[in-house]
């Protein structure tokens, strides 16, 4: 169990921030800002001070808040280096096996590439978390705008090792879309019918479907349980097409 204080902010149509706060050294940072506005003022109102922003792609509903974030209190950004170029505001550029900390909170980075390029997964493997940004996803995984399947499925496969009990903050609300896509691939799967019950519940109150855990994906998630990098093409080309 971590000590870390892992808070969510809703941001855009349907992004999800990570503010997280180390208790014990009293450092912040943030994950995949969006924007900068509400990232500050949730950072404010629980008087702590941003010193680290960690990215895990480009993509400007992940960076749109580094500017102004870096701006207002001088953090320093995490980034993979491979889009360096991309990520104007980078000061650490991440690759493979790099280490960033929190505290004594280590993250070790893991190459993930297929949604863009150069994605990167932030891996604390001391505190059962990991931050998957647009690779792994509740019951889904990232489109493939900059790579292939076989990449996907080789993160999949490199996730789906981790602990089962490792906790998955993802950067999207896409949950009830992606487990109707999953019943779709799956609609004898128990674990996923009953995965959607509580989903559907959620949803109708409002409430967010995100984080999850290895476990839950491993049982439900039609991605990571691909058995071959053709059928992950295959659901993933489906999925695209899918008006469930
Ligand atoms: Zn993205």
């Amino acid at each position: 169990m971590t000590d870390l204080e892992i808070v969510r902010i809703p941001s855009l149509s349907d992004n999800y921030i990570w503010l997280v706060h180390d208790p014990v050294s009293g450092e912040t940072m943030v994950v995949d800002p969006a924007e900068a506005a509400p990232v500050l003022a949730e950072a404010d109102r629980r008087g702590w001070r941003i010193g680290q922003i960690w990215n895990t792609h480009w993509h400007p509903d992940h960076t749109g808040g580094n500017a102004a974030i870096k701006a207002a209190t001088g953090a320093i950004v995490a980034a993979p280096a491979a889009e360096a170029e991309r990520i104007p505001t980078l000061d650490l550029a991440l690759a493979e096996g790099d280490t960033v900390a929190l505290g004594d909170h280590v993250a070790t980075v893991l190459e993930t590439p297929g949604h863009t390029a150069g994605h990167i997964t932030f891996h604390l493997p001391g505190d059962a978390i990991v931050f998957t940004g647009d690779t792994l996803f509740a019951m889904g995984c990232g489109r493939l705008f900059e790579g292939d399947a076989r990449q996907m499925f080789a993160n999949m496969q490199r996730l789906a090792a981790l602990p089962p009990e490792t906790i998955v903050y993802c950067a999207h609300e896409y949950t009830q879309a992606n487990g109707r896509f999953a019943l779709s691939v799956e609609p004898d799967n128990a674990a996923t019918v009953e995965r959607m019950k509580a989903v559907d519940a959620a949803r109708a109150q409002g409430e967010a479907t995100v984080p999850t855990t290895i476990a839950d994906e491993r049982a439900t998630n039609p991605f990571l349980r691909a058995d071959s990098a053709e059928q992950l093409a295959e659901r993933r080309a489906a999925k695209d097409a899918f008006r469930g």
